[in-house]
């Protein structure tokens, strides 16, 4: 097929716009899957992914649609659908030249079709508006479409209406595809040139690239070179995802496809690397910027002889996403373990679900927290530290109080999608969470868009929870990253009986520091069963120095199960069978069981 006959586009949306069910559509109705297969969201292939409805990893499909009597072959790069990894979505769209940009006709516009929009906008790449879900009771399309005009500045007429599920105008839309994209500049004369946009890690195969054939062509045995570490690669397989992988004989500028060759892991098939052909350079393309994890977290194995276990499971996680940073970390309390850097916390969700799911790990997870950054002073303490500037991922190595000459700590820029009955109390969560508004534009008679610089660490844990309840569902929250802002801060420990648990001790604004000691307390004393013995909760400030909130949790007196229980003695069994199983998921803090996950649920406010 040649370029001229080659669409490479994606589908962008905020999320439950319909994205995945559009996808299996258009793969159906050009039979690249058969209609049984429905309903099963074929590109959406992580466990994960399935369960939480999102799709995590972006996934690519070749589809061949028949116009004007010529085969055209369509390349659907699918994005991840989440705030968590707009960084994915930018990713996704260098390979394509178009866009399908997909609104909900019951929800309309949402916080992230805005940021989706402006993703494909700044790429230049063509915007095709549509509007999906036209079949519901309560669609309004028209308002949508007015939206649409009024934010984005496109034609009534270019809008299109259609129903995935149903299937309903799905055809125009493969139809204005082809039409209104154009085809990708590519040279097949010219030397092999290949983008890599996306690779993930097969257990049999190594690493399998996803490539954007920019110029000339690739095939098996062929020699190439990646760019970034000008290390040489044999090809193994080229191929399509049709939609499973299928090889081909050779891959042609304008194609989208993989390649096999004997890369071991994905850290060789770096996402946005050049790959050329061996004695025949080209200039590299620009290449992404690296992904910046905003959300770090300590992650050690319940039990030290573990550690191997858990070492070779998260290895083999980030062999398929490239866009967790991992360091090497020890304490004192918790052995040896790592400091994990997401992209947020949904994505530190799904990495720790896959751990537990897929790998079977025990492990302890700390608070997570944001990247600070302080200056300090004194010739001892910079030398004590390495420099006058430190970069603080692990809250216990926050230096003292008396060295700090100023903090710093990172901030985005949200945007808030609301109906306007509930700007109100969205003024009041914000300015809560130490928000500034920037900004508020009507993008109809009742919905309105608010702008506000927000503490990164101030919404990482539970701001879109939060906004999503007191908004019944209706508000949608997307941010970027807007650098780094001088702020005050403090360290707060917690002790159990005198005991640190080092998986709490976090970094605190300086206006919030009692409320949220106390608060933690408070959940703590919910959270930690009853013991036979009493426990004091604390929080401390300066090293252990101040107390600034305490809570005790009384001691049980009686034996549970001779009481309840009695004479049954399989009863009584059942019950301390039941009891040490739990204490399976419990990790001891000085002679103290604390249930696994109870600082977790401690943090959500
Ligand atoms: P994604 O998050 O953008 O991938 O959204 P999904 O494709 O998973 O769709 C979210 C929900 O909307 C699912 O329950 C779909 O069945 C539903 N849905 C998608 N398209 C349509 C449509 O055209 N009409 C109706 N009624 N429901 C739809
Ligand atoms: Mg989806």
């Amino acid at each position: 097929i040649p370029v001229e006959r080659i669409r490479n586009f994606s589908i962008i949306a905020h999320v439950d716009h319909g994205k995945s069910t559009l996808a299996d559509r258009l793969l159906e109705i050009t039979e690249t899957i058969s209609a049984q297969k429905k309903n099963e969201q074929v590109l959406d292939k992580l466990q994960v992914e399935r369960e939480r409805g999102i799709t995590v990893k972006a996934q690519t499909a070749t589809l061949f649609y028949d116009y004007n009597g010529e085969k055209y072959m369509l390349n659907l790069i699918d994005t991840p659908g989440h705030v968590d990894f707009n960084y994915e979505v930018a990713r996704s769209l260098t390979a394509c030249q178009g866009v399908i940009l997909l609104v909900d006709a019951n929800q309309g516009i949402q916080a992230q079709t805005v940021a989706n929009f402006y993703l494909a906008f700044e790429k230049e790449l063509v915007i095709i508006p549509v509007i999906n879900k036209i079949d519901l009771k309560n669609a309004k399309p028209e308002q949508v479409k007015l939206q649409i005009q009024s934010l984005f500045d496109c034609k009534k007429e270019d809008i299109l209406k259609i129903s995935a599920k149903l299937g309903t105008g799905t055809d125009e839309l493969l139809q204005r595809i082809v039409e209104q994209i154009p085809p990708p500049e590519s040279d097949r004369k010219k030397p092999f040139k290949g983008l890599l946009f996306d690779s993930w890690y097969d257990k049999y195969r190594g690493a399998v690239a996803n490539v954007a054939i920019i110029d000339g062509q690739v095939k098996k045995g062929d020699k190439i070179i990646a760019a970034h570490s000008m290390k040489q690669y044999e090809i193994q397989e080229t191929g399509i995802l049709y939609p499973d992988q299928t090889p081909t004989n050779i891959l042609l500028a304008g194609q989208v496809g993989y390649i096999i060759a004997n890369m071991k892991t994905t850290k060789e098939a770096q996402v946005g690397d050049t790959l050329f052909h061996l004695n025949s350079p080209v200039e590299p393309l620009p290449g992404f910027k690296p992904a910046k994890a905003m959300v770090f977290a300590g992650i050690y194995p319940t039990d030290q002889s573990e550690f191997n276990a858990l070492r070779q499971a998260i290895e083999r996680l980030i062999l398929n996403d490239s866009s967790v940073t991992v360091i090497k970390d020890s304490s004192p309390a918790l052995g040896q373990g790592w400091r994990l850097g997401f992209l947020g916390l949904l994505h530190m969700d799904v990495f720790c679900q896959r751990l537990d799911q897929e790998h079977n790990a025990n492990v302890i997870i700390t608070a997570p927290n944001v990247p600070y950054k302080v200056t300090i002073h004194g010739a001892k303490n910079i030398k004590q530290y390495g420099g006058a500037e430190l970069t603080i991922l692990n809250p216990v190595h926050f230096p003292d109080k008396q060295m700090i000459t100023m903090c710093y700590e990172p901030m985005v820029n949200g945007t808030i999608i609301t109906p306007d009955e509930y700007i109100g109390d969205i003024m009041k969560l914000v300015m809560g969470r130490r928000g500034v508004f920037k900004e508020q534009i009507y993008i109809d008679d009742s919905r309105v868009m608010l702008k506000a610089i927000l503490p990164l660490n101030e919404i990482v844990i539970d701001f879109y929870d939060t906004l999503k309840g007191m908004t019944s569902g209706y508000a949608s929250f997307d941010y970027e990253d807007s650098g780094f802002e001088e702020t005050s801060l403090e360290k707060i420990d917690f002790q159990l009986n005198g005991q640190r648990c080092e998986e709490l001790t976090c970094i605190a604004h300086i206006s919030n520091v009692r409320t949220f000691a106390k608060k933690i307390c408070n959940k703590l004393k919910e959270t930690i069963p009853q013991q036979q013995f009493l426990i004091a909760i604390q929080a401390t400030v300066n090293d252990g120095g101040k107390i600034i909130a305490r809570e005790d949790i009384k001691p049980y007196r009686k034996d549970v199960t001779a009481k309840l229980y009695g004479g049954d003695v399989t009863r009584r069994q059942k019950l301390l069978k039941r009891q040490s199983e739990g204490k399976k998921r419990m990790r001891k803090i000085g002679n103290i069981d604390v249930p696994r996950d109870a600082f977790i649920k401690v943090l959500k406010r």
